[in-house]
């Protein structure tokens, strides 16, 4: 991250802050899954094209995270 900011790499910033916020929420579904262990529900996945960023409900309008379209996400079956 350090060398792409001294470079001035915009659009690698960007690609790895989605990668990073896309990453927790994953860190978070995984502890979630882990949680409730043998009693999960079927929830539907969607996953943002544009950044990575997963949901288990879709946004109103804009991806929580790269604030593109909701029309990027795609259901993961
Ligand atoms: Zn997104």
């Amino acid at each position: 991250m350090a060398l792409a900011k001294k470079d001035e790499a915009k659009p690698a910033i960007r690609t790895l802050l989605y990668a990073q916020k896309a990453e927790a929420e994953h860190a978070k579904l995984y502890q979630d899954a882990l949680d409730n262990l043998g009693k999960n529900a079927d929830v539907p996945l969607y996953v943002c094209k544009v950044c990575g960023y997963t949901v288990t409900k879709l946004p109103d309008k804009n991806c929580v995270s790269c604030r593109e379209p909701v029309s990027n996400y795609e259901l993961i079956k």
